[in-house]
């Protein structure tokens, strides 16, 4: 009689959906060697070294955050890196950090990881992390070069802060692609804002090219039209540009923005002065802490270890300590334009929109996975539906080809999810136990790095994982 196997860790009695393998019920989880072993109607207790009873709750692949934060380019008032534990208590258990610097990231990683999988952007701040203002081509293949020997997978324009020409936002596409390097755009130029007006310049910047749009819901808060009206211009250029671009929508109300005034008590950002146009207040000093007064704005600070948002007379006491330069946060995203972007489909089923991202991590707005389950809840999606927006699409998405499902040999990557709150009650990354009960427990974590990046995973002793962006959907058929 052969021997059979041992499991590491037994998760038992779970409803398991696993839509890529076509499950959907109460089954054992078995993990060994950080790697899914099987799924079966029952596992031996005496083949499991270690039982996990799941009675009752979802066992799903774990969530892959396709838009997160865990480093900065700017001088940021609150420290990034607590978002790594902020993401694993909400259940996630990869992240694209978006962006960010590689280098800075890992930094954080080191030092407040939670047990996270994540990949790093490099975003492109002029005269700070590229010297030039509109960059010449010569100057952004070198950056992006530089960024993928740093660990990075990518770069991410930020249109909303510190936009390019349209010219150079599509040089900036073109040097990525042309290096297969991730590149991701929040939307906006010097011609344009960060609203439906700088999403109709894409297409034409994105060109033959590829191109991740950042959350979607952003440029659908009715700053030109009605939202609805914006969520359907949105999704039919996301049709028409179906091959060539990649897309998520988060469905936080909170967004996060920066409350830096020039020396004129003007509000500099874009996005700011759009969140302070939206409620009729100046864009002006005074109009942001007349927001934060009222309680429509909020200011980030960092408290035990975690990121809060708080509001009132204390909000204005942290912006005026950071010289207007602070972490705020306004309720700007319309429930209705979450809501479309979430669940509009293709005549064949597929999402429009391939995922539901945080845009949290630092930022206290980590809800993907709750607000999904509500979605479910509601029955706006199935749980399958759901598995395929926060886990199976998302690894497509970033090409881990071993993550968002449970075959045999893949990654041992597991978020529990309480039925009844919605809430990941525990989650697992490679087998191991990060979070449980909404709190982390996981230290450091793995880095996702690009071939160039190896010696930079390396250096830091850091567990790594070496991905070919070939398998990503950004470059699917890209030749
Ligand atoms: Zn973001």
């Amino acid at each position: 009689m052969a021997t059979q196997q041992q499991f590491d860790t037994v998760l038992k009695n779970g409803r398991v959906v696993d839509p890529t393998n076509n499950i959907d019920g109460q089954f054992d989880l078995g993990i060994r060697h950080g790697k899914i072993a099987s799924v079966a109607e029952t596992i031996a207790p005496e083949r499991a070294d270690d039982i996990i009873d799941v009675s009752g709750q979802i066992v799903m692949p774990g969530h892959i955050d396709t838009h997160a934060h865990l480093s900065s380019p700017f001088n940021s008032n609150v420290d990034r890196a607590y978002g790594h534990a902020m993401l694993v208590e909400s259940g996630t258990t990869t992240a694209l950090d978006l962006a960010g610097d590689p280098t800075s990231m890992v930094q954080g990683m080191i030092k407040r990881g939670a047990g996270l999988n994540v990949a790093s952007l490099m975003g492109l701040v002029p005269h700070s992390t590229i010297p030039e203002d509109d960059p010449r081509p010569s100057t952004l293949r070198d950056a992006i070069a530089d960024v993928k020997k740093r660990g990075g997978y990518g770069v991410k324009m930020l249109g909303g802060y510190h936009p390019f020409t349209p010219e150079s936002s599509a040089d900036v596409v073109a040097a990525a692609n042309e290096q297969m390097a991730w590149v991701a755009f929040h939307v906006g130029t010097k011609d344009s804002g960060s609203d439906m007006t700088g999403l109709r310049e894409v297409p034409e910047i994105t060109g033959k090219g590829r191109l991740h749009v950042a959350h979607i819901n952003s440029y659908t808060r009715g700053m030109i039209d009605q939202p609805h009206e914006e969520v359907q211009e949105a999704l039919g250029m996301i049709e028409r540009m179906r091959s060539q671009w990649i897309t998520e929508a988060y469905l936080a109300q909170a967004n996060g923005t920066n409350g830096k005034c020039d020396e004129n008590g003007d509000v500099i950002y874009n996005v700011a002065q759009n969140c302070l146009k939206a409620r009729g207040y100046p864009t002006t000093d005074e109009g942001v802490k007349a927001s934060l007064m009222d309680g429509y704005g909020s200011a980030l600070i960092e408290r035990g270890g975690r990121v809060i948002a708080v509001t009132g007379k204390e909000a204005v006491d942290i912006w005026e300590a950071a010289s207007t330069d602070a972490s705020l946060s306004y309720p700007v995203n319309p429930p209705t334009s979450a809501f479309s972007l979430a669940t509009a489909k293709y005549d064949d089923g597929t999402f429009r929109v391939d995922a539901i991202s945080t845009d949290g991590g630092s930022l206290p707005r980590n809800v993907a996975i709750e607000r999904t389950m509500a979605l479910v809840a509601f029955g706006a999606l199935s749980m399958d539906e759901a598995v395929i927006k926060l886990s199976y699409t998302p690894s497509r998405l970033m090409g881990l080809l071993n993550k968002g499902h449970f075959s045999e040999g893949a990654d041992a990557d597991v978020t529990i999810v309480n039925p009844g709150t919605g809430k990941a009650s525990m989650s697992l990354v490679a087998g191991e136990m990060i979070m449980l009960n909404g709190r982390a427990i996981g230290k450091g974590g793995t880095w996702l790095v690009l071939d160039e990046g190896k010696q930079a995973a390396e250096a830091t002793g850091l567990p790594y994982q070496v991905i070919n962006l070939e398998n990503s959907k950004l470059y699917a058929n890209w030749n």
